[in-house]
């Protein structure tokens, strides 16, 4: 099953992604986590793309795409994806349609403000890039991750003014997709403003269990 999460940065795309993925047993393709780990290993891609993530931009459509090109060649991806970050723009998105074939697009929906408090708080643990929130998923022990003891730390973006800059980004460059794929009958809405992720959970599963059967 080949599956796009849609939704502005900061409406939970990898939580839900991490709750589900072991369910439907296929990977979670991040590109924000392919390039964060591309910078932590200081790599020419690394370097390449930094600067426009500190300041909340894109990186270009040629580098990204073609990065998710060599992801996909690697085994785990022939049995479906969750992808999660990509596409971001119209020309991402006609450059996957040409080597992949998607079967459905979830797109979350929260209000300004819920996205605002949530990339705000939100915390990442460097080692195993587990997701938490100051208020909504705390660690247990501050500072620590609680599934393997590595340091949380806060996004370079997460901070106020990158934010603001990624938030126009997202309405000018990436909203788009909806339309682009509610054409195509692919897209599907679901309501992520609960604070209850279980919730959404609940909602997600029954559109994918659809898509699972028949892709099965
Ligand atoms: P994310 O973790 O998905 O919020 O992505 C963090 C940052 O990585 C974004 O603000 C961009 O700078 C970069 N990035 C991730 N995915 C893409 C993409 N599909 N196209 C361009 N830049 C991306």
């Amino acid at each position: 099953m080949n599956i796009i999460f849609l939704g502005a940065p900061g409406v939970g795309k990898g939580t839900y992604t991490s709750r589900v993925k072991e369910k439907y047993g296929i990977p979670h393709i991040s590109t924000g986590d392919i390039f964060r780990e591309n910078i932590k290993n200081n790599t020419s891609l690394g370097k390449e793309a930094k600067s426009y993530m500190d300041a909340g931009k894109l990186v270009p459509d040629e580098v990204t795409i073609n990065m998710v090109k060599e992801r996909f060649k690697q085994p785990d991806a022939k049995k479906g994806y969750i992808l999660d970050g990509f596409p971001r723009t119209i020309p991402q998105a006609e450059a996957l349609s040409s080597f992949s074939k998607v079967d459905v697009v979830i797109n979350f929906v929260a209000k300004d403000s819920t996205i605002i408090q949530r990339l705000s708080g939100r915390r990442i643990c460097r080692k195993c890039q587990a997701i938490f929130h100051v208020k909504n998923i705390p660690p247990k022990v501050e500072g620590i991750c609680d599934k393997c003891g590595g340091e949380i730390y806060q996004r370079e973006d997460d901070k106020p003014e990158a934010i603001k800059h990624r938030l126009k980004v997202y309405s000018d460059q990436t909203s788009p997709l909806i339309d682009y794929y509610k054409k195509k009958n692919l897209l599907h809405v679901i309501d992520a403003n609960s604070n209850e992720v279980e919730s959404i959970i609940k909602n997600l599963v029954v559109i994918l269990d659809k898509f699972n059967k028949k892709s099965a």
